[in-house]
C-alpha cells in the first residue's frame, strides 16, 4: 500500500494482483483480463462494474482486457446484442484494442480437447435424459451416482462422440460428460456436462456444429488460450472454481488461469437480469432495450446519463465479496454531481401559461445573455429573446395565492430570470374558468433582472418567448418500477410497474438555443431537471427531449441527514 499514491485502500482484487505481481507469479509481469458477456441481450448497469473492474484493473497494471463473446448458445444469441456490446463498452471510455475474442472461436480445440479426455478415460457418453440426469446427481446432503453408461468401453465414446457432432443423433439424446466423481461434495464436480447436442444456427459458426460446449468447460479453457492471468467473475460462479480449477489442468494446457468473485452489483427499484430484460422488451412493457427506463447501458445512455458518472458511482460502490443492495438514489446522486457541472442552461416551459406584458411594445424583441453553466466560467452565454408576449409554467402563476407563495399573482411581482420584474395585473379565462392569460407590466429599469431602487422579489420564474419559443415533445421519465424490490411482494415483477415511468408532455416550449441541442449534449432547463435530446425519436421539426433525472436531490438530503 504503501507505494500507492491513491487514497482509497486496494480493494482486495488490487491485493491480490500487487501479490502476484510481486512474487513472480505473473508471466512477463502482465496482468490480463477479460470482460465475458454471453451475447444474448444488452448490458445492464451490473456489467459496467464487471467492465471497470476488469478494464481497470488492466489499465491500471499496465495490463491488458480482452474482450470475449461468451457465444455458446447459439439459439438465444444474435449479432444485434455483439454489436450493442461494443458500443456500449466503447461509450464507458474503454478499450479492448484487437483483443476481440469469441468463444466459438475455440470450438475447434475444445472439441480436440474432448477427444483427448475421452481417450485418456476421463469423459464419457451420457445416454441419461436430462431429468434422469437430474435425479442421478443427488442434492447438497446427498451423494450422486454413477450412470450406466460411465463406464462405456473408450471405443464407444469416440464413436457415439463423432456421431453427436455428425447431427446423427437427436437433441437431448446424449451428452458428453466428464468423469471426474459423483460423489463430489460440489455438485458442479459430479460428473459436469461438456457438451450436449443442439440443432440451431450459430451467429458465427453457421451450421458447422450441432453439437455445443458447455460454459463450465468453455470458459476456462478460453482463458487459459488467451494467457488469462485472473479470471474475474460474480460470487455466483464461486461453487464452479473446483470445475474451473480442473479445466484448467487437464493434461496438455499451458497456462493456469485463477478465478476470483467478487459480489455483484444489486440496486434497488432495478431489475439486472437479461431474461426479465428480455421479457419486459418482448412484451413492450418498454419501447426496446434502449429504452430510456431500462438499466441498460442503452437506456441510460439515450436517458442521458454519463460515462463518467456511471464510473464514479461504480467507484463509490466499491469492490467487496459480500453481496449487497446499492441504493438508486447513489446513483442518481453521481449523475447529478457529473451533470451539474456540464449541463447547459435552458428555458423550458412544460406547461405553459401565457402571460401578456401590456406596458411592453407590440413586436418588439430584445436580447438578454444567459450564462450556459454557472459552474463552469468557461462556459460562456447564449441569447434569449424577449417578447411582449411570454410563457411561464401554469404553476408559477395563483391567481388566490396560498399563505408563503411568493411566485406571481394578482399584484405581485416577480422576477423573470436573466430579463425583466413583472407584476401581474389581472387575467383572461375561458368558459370553463380555466385562465388562458394573465396580463402584467413590466419595470423598464430592472433590466437583465435586477431593479434600480434595489427592491427584492421573492419570485423567479423560468420563461420563454411565445413567438420564439419552440414547440418540443418532453418525455418526464420516472423509475420503470415503484418498489424497492420489484416482485418481492406478489412475487411477479410486472405486478411493480410503475404507471407513472412516462408521462410525455406534448406541448412544451423550449427556448430557441435548445434547437441547437445535439444528441449527447447534457442540458438542464432551469428548475424542472437535467435533459437531453432524443437519440431516436427527435428531428429538426419535432424535438424530442427526455428527462434524465428531476433537479431533487433527495441522497444528499438524506447523506446531510445520516451526517455523512
Ligand atoms: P444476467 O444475470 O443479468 O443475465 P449474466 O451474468 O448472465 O447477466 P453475462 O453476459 O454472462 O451476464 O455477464 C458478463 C460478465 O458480467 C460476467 O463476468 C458477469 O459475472 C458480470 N456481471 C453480470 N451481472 C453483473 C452484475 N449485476 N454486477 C457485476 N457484474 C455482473
Ligand atoms: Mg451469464
Amino acid at each position: 500500500m504503501e507505494n500507492t499514491k491513491e487514497e482509497r485502500p486496494l480493494n482486495f482484487l488490487e491485493k491480490i494482483i500487487e501479490d502476484d505481481l510481486k512474487n513472480g507469479r505473473v508471466p512477463n509481469g502482465e496482468i490480463v483480463t477479460r470482460f465475458p458477456p454471453e451475447p444474448n441481450g444488452y448490458l445492464h448497469i451490473g456489467h459496467i462494474k464487471s467492465i471497470c473492474i476488469n478494464f481497470g484493473l488492466a489499465k491500471k497494471y499496465g495490463g491488458r482486457c480482452h474482450l470475449r463473446l461468451d457465444d455458446t448458445n447459439p439459439a438465444k444469441e444474435d449479432m444485434e446484442y455483439i454489436d450493442s456490446i461494443k458500443e456500449d463498452i466503447r461509450w464507458l471510455g474503454f478499450d479492448w484494442g484487437n483483443y476481440e475474442y469469441y468463444a466459438s472461436d475455440y470450438y475447434d480445440q475444445l472439441y480436440e480437447i474432448a477427444v483427448r479426455l475421452i481417450k485418456e478415460g476421463k469423459a464419457y457418453v451420457d445416454s441419461l435424459s436430462a431429468e434422469q440426469m437430474k435425479e442421478y446427481r443427488g442434492t447438497l446432503t446427498e451423494p450422486g451416482k454413477n450412470s450406466p453408461d460411465r463406464d462405456r468401453p473408450i471405443e464407444e465414446n469416440l464413436r457415439l462422440f463423432e456421431e453427436m457432432k455428425e447431427g446423427k443423433h437427436p437433441e437431448g439424446s446424449y451428452t458428453l460428460r466428464a468423469k471426474i466423481d459423483m460423489a463430489s461434495p460440489n455438485i458442479n464436480m459430479r460428473d459436469p456436462a461438456l457438451y450436449r447436442i443442439k440443432f440451431a444456427t450459430h451467429p458465427r459458426t453457421g451450421d458447422k456444429w450441432c453439437i455445443y460446449p458447455m460454459y463450465d468447460f468453455t470458459h476456462p479453457i478460453s482463458d487459459a488460450i488467451e494467457g488469462i492471468t485472473h479470471s474475474i467473475c460474480t460470487l455466483e460462479f464461486e461453487d464452479h472454481r473446483p470445475a474451473y480449477d480442473w479445466a484448467t489442468s487437464i493434461d496438455g494446457i499451458e497456462h493456469t488461469p485463477h478465478q476470483y468473485e467478487f459480489a455483484r452489483l444489486n440496486i434497488n427499484y432495478l431489475l439486472m437480469s437479461k431474461r426479465k430484460l428480455l421479457y419486459l422488451v418482448n412484451n413492450n412493457f418498454v419501447t426496446g432495450w434502449d429504452d430510456p427506463r431500462m438499466p441498460t447501458v442503452s437506456g441510460i445512455r439515450r436517458r442521458g446519463y454519463s460515462p463518467e458518472s456511471m464510473k464514479d458511482f461504480v467507484s463509490r460502490v466499491g469492490v467487496a465479496k459480500v453481496e449487497g443492495v446499492v441504493d438508486y438514489s447513489l446513483m442518481e446522486f453521481c449523475v447529478r454531481e457529473d451533470l451539474n457541472k456540464r449541463a447547459k442552461r435552458l428555458m423550458a416551459v412544460l406547461d405553459p401559461l401565457l402571460v401578456i406584458i401590456d406596458n411592453y411594445p407590440e413586436g418588439k424583441t430584445e436580447y438578454f445573455d444567459a450564462e450556459n453553466n454557472p459552474e463552469d466560467e468557461t462556459s460562456g452565454t447564449h441569447k434569449i429573446a424577449f417578447s411582449k408576449h411570454i410563457y411561464i409554467e401554469r404553476e408559477d402563476f395563483m391567481e388566490t395565492p396560498v399563505k408563503g407563495y411568493h411566485r406571481l399573482y394578482i399584484g405581485n411581482e416577480i422576477r423573470l430570470k436573466h430579463a425583466y420584474y413583472i407584476t401581474a395585473t389581472g387575467v383572461e379565462k375561458d368558459e370553463s374558468g380555466k385562465i388562458t392569460a394573465v396580463h402584467a407590466t413590466y419595470d423598464p429599469l430592472s433590466r437583465g433582472g435586477t431593479s434600480e431602487d434595489g427592491r427584492k422579489v421573492k419570485g423567479t420564474s423560468h420563461w420563454v418567448s411565445r413567438d420564439h419559443a419552440i414547440k418540443a415533445e418532453v418525455r418526464q421519465y420516472d423509475k420503470l418500477f415503484k418498489a424497492e424490490n420489484p416482485g418481492a411482494a406478489t412475487g411477479n415483477y410486472l405486478d411493480d410497474l410503475n404507471p407513472d415511468s412516462l408521462i410525455v408532455i406534448e406541448n412544451a416550449y423550449v427556448e430557441e438555443e435548445a434547437g441547437k441541442a445535439k444528441v449527447g449534449d447534457y442540458l438542464q432547463f432551469i428548475r424542472n431537471g437535467y435533459y437531453c435530446v432524443d437519440s431516436k425519436d427527435s428531428r429538426e421539426d419535432h424535438l424530442v427531449f427526455n428527462r434524465t433525472c428531476t433537479l431533487k436531490d433527495s441522497w444528499a438530503k438524506q447523506k446531510a441527514k445520516m451526517g455523512i
